[in-house]
């Protein structure tokens, strides 16, 4: 991890910016790496990450981690976190200034990491990052906002109650670093939406 990720990753774990930090087990900073060409975000921790204090473990993390095995990757080679960083309680969603006040942790790892593409995982921050709404419209498409690319698929939690899900999930994971493999030999995109800033 760079250095200045570290510096942003001790700040989490040291934050007490909004009233999720009274109810925390652990702050849940980004994790993986700090070249990584995609950075995966969630909306906010649950309970598994709460307890251990990293994104994305439990069985949903289990099926990114499949589905990213699936085409070669390891866990390790990309960035995950999410847009808040504390476990709002009973996993409700985070409040619109819970949410305004985490805001700085993730546009300095956008900062510091400059992902090629950023990946949304679920409806909700789908919601919260690029405003949008029903995300089985959406996912499989890339967007750009503020000059950023961003890829939509579903949250992995979803193929844990419907099993359908699972195949939809490793497609558009596929798709997502077929668009990096094409970014990365200078070919040109087409993107498929423009969200307003
Ligand atoms: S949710 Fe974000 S702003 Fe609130 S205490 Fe946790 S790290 Fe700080």
């Amino acid at each position: 991890m760079s250095s200045k990720l570290e510096i942003v990753r001790q700040n989490v774990i040291d934050c007490n910016k909004c009233d999720l930090c009274k109810t925390r087990t652990n702050s849940v900073p980004g994790k993986g790496n700090s070249k990584s060409d995609v950075m995966f975000v969630g909306e906010a921790p649950g309970r598994n990450e709460d307890l251990r204090g990293e994104p994305f473990i439990g069985v949903a993390g289990r099926r990114l981690s499949e589905a990213l095995e699936g085409i070669g990757i390891s866990r390790e080679d990309v960035y995950i976190t999410n847009a808040v960083k504390c476990r709002p309680p009973n996993n409700r969603a985070p409040s619109k200034l819970e949410k305004e006040t985490c805001q700085e942790y993730i546009q300095k790892e956008i900062e510091i990491i400059k992902p090629k593409i950023i990946c949304i995982l679920g409806n909700t921050a789908f919601g919260s990052i690029l405003g949008g709404s029903e995300i089985t419209k959406f996912r499989g498409k890339l967007g750009i906002k503020n000059n950023q690319l961003y890829f939509i698929t579903i949250h992995p939690a979803a193929t844990i109650y419907n099993q359908k899900l699972i195949e939809v999930f490793k497609k558009d994971i596929k798709k997502l670093f077929d668009l990096i493999t094409e970014l990365k030999n200078g070919k040109n995109v087409p993107i498929d939406i423009e969200f307003s800033s």
